[in-house]
């Protein structure tokens, strides 16, 4: 990890021509403003780049209020890969935002780094020094296709312009032509069938040797044209979420190197499984596990961890709001397609919504719970801060989360259900955020109100421009041609 001197030093070092400042929006879509590093001094470290309009980025602030600092993070330097630019050497930091005039700065309340580090800041209060987190990552990669922009337009940044309204359905409903993969049938399979493996294995060379990203698996997932799943190891909260936003970017740009598509977006086809982003996490002081308790005949999990998981599933749906953001999110949360529907923990069960791994190479350093419910347009860091504030809402509170469920609990009756006393995930962006305008006070503190307001207004209207768009679905099922 390196100081604002020795980044100074590297770029001279390394002959490194530009360096692109990367921060996020609201949303999690990844920012960048490069400056020629010859411009680049150690002062612009602890005085921070005056460069942002903020206004002009959805989510941010009023036109009234625009200026913002952008103060770049000396830790997270990194050289890029040559995709990136093949004609020069360029490095990217990771940027901190604040507001306010130099003599009297404040961290910006809708940084999402920034959310992350305050929610930190209450392990203290629970005699913890820190959490570690491991989310996998699923994404699908389609052949290239012309991407008409949507005729309703755009309402955030999300980046994608949406897709022709001429076309019958979604671009890639007909699958990806390079692959020959049916429907769920995807899972581990060797060349030929799968055409991928060598453009994963391209971004995980590049994730390790530029990012120092450590990949510990990659392949192919279940669902056909090209689903894969990329996992790293896991670590400390800021880092980790800096490394999933690095992922995704590396994966979009090494895709579109290669003439394909790379999405995040949870469930572009149907009938078929959808990407999750499943996030293990566990709690720490010092070298101690305090999820991990030997004596547990059942899981060898803490009471404080069961107390997590309590906490978790208590605020499960307003959750969504965080972790399955999109609405399309919700066409992923419905049962056969190992995605969970129903709020309850188990151990070896996908079915549920937490799940405790057993089999573990290490116990007390890997002892950890596996949240499944998430998918892979969630902000990373709202969502790291949302669950950890979850969790310690649990312990503080002392929610015991009842006994694990090891039933198929998609075929659980409603009776059961209630008699077993589990509840249903929402089904549609509204119900999430509907549950989330009832249920955010545990986040509050480190979230802070205006940012709730801010982010459910817009997430209100992205749902109301997707209910009020007449869809292909629609158009097919109800025209007489
Ligand atoms: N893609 C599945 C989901 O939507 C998860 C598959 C897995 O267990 O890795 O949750
Ligand atoms: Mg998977
Ligand atoms: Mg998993």
């Amino acid at each position: 990890m390196m100081n604002s001197k020795q980044v100074i030093e590297k770029i001279k070092e390394e002959n490194i021509s530009f360096v692109d400042f990367w921060f996020v929006d609201i949303f999690g879509e990844l920012h960048c403003m490069g400056m020629p590093s010859y411009s680049l001094s150690e002062d612009d470290f602890n005085d921070g780049l005056e460069k942002l309009d903020a206004s002009s980025i959805l989510g941010f602030k009023s036109v009234n209020k625009s200026d913002m600092i952008l103060k770049p993070d000396p830790s997270t330097f990194r050289i890029l890969p040559p995709d990136y630019d093949p004609s020069r050497k360029n490095a990217r930091i990771f940027c901190d935002l604040y507001e306010g005039n130099r003599a009297e700065e404040t961290r910006f309340n809708r940084d999402s780094r920034g959310i992350t580090a305050k929610a930190k800041g209450k392990l203290k209060e629970f005699g913890l020094t820190h959490s570690m987190w491991g989310p996998e990552i699923e994404f699908f990669v389609f052949d290239a296709i012309n991407i008409y922009p949507s005729p309703y337009g755009a309402t955030h940044s999300y980046g994608g312009s949406g897709y022709s309204i001429e076309s019958k359905e979604s671009p890639w409903a007909k699958g990806n032509a390079s692959t020959a993969i049916d429907l769920k049938e995807g899972y581990y399979p060797s060349q030929p069938k799968d055409t991928l493996g060598g453009l994963r294995k391209d971004i995980c060379d590049d994730l390790y040797r530029y990012f120092g990203i450590q990949v510990e698996a990659e392949h192919h997932e279940v669902a056909t044209s090209g689903q894969s799943e990329i996992n790293f190891k896991y670590g400390e909260m800021t880092e980790i979420a800096d490394a999933v936003v690095t992922i995704k970017n590396v994966v979009k740009v090494k895709a579109k190197k290669r003439n394909k598509v790379a999405t995040f977006m949870s469930k572009p086809i149907f009938g078929d499984n959808a990407s999750a982003m499943h996030t293990h996490q566990s709690i720490w002081n010092n070298d101690t596990n305090r999820m991990y308790d030997p004596n547990d005949s059942v899981a060898q999990l803490s009471q404080e961890g069961r107390y997590y998981i309590g906490g978790l599933l208590d605020h499960a749906s307003a959750l969504c709001a965080i972790t399955n953001p999109t609405t399309n999110s919700y066409k992923r949360l419905v049962p056969n397609f190992e995605a969970p529907v129903n709020v309850c923990w188990g151990l070896g069960n996908r079915s549920a919504a937490i799940r405790v791994p057993m089999y573990l190479k290490n116990r007390e350093k890997s002892k950890r719970i596996e949240y499944r419910v998430p998918d892979p347009t969630a902000n990373i860091y709202l969502l790291e801060a949302a669950l950890l504030l979850a969790g310690l809402d649990g312990i503080k509170n002392k929610k015991d989360p009842g006994d694990h469920v090891e039933e198929n609990v998609y075929k659980l009756s409603a009776e059961k259900k209630r008699e077993l006393n589990i509840g249903s995930l929402p089904t549609s962006l509204k119900g999430a955020l509907d549950a989330f305008q009832s249920d955010m006070k545990f986040l509050e503190d480190v979230f802070t109100k205006d940012f709730l307001d801010a982010y459910t207004e817009l997430k209100y209207k992205e749902y109301h421009a997707f209910a009020q768009t007449p869809t292909a679905w629609e158009v097919s099922m109800y025209t007489d041609a």
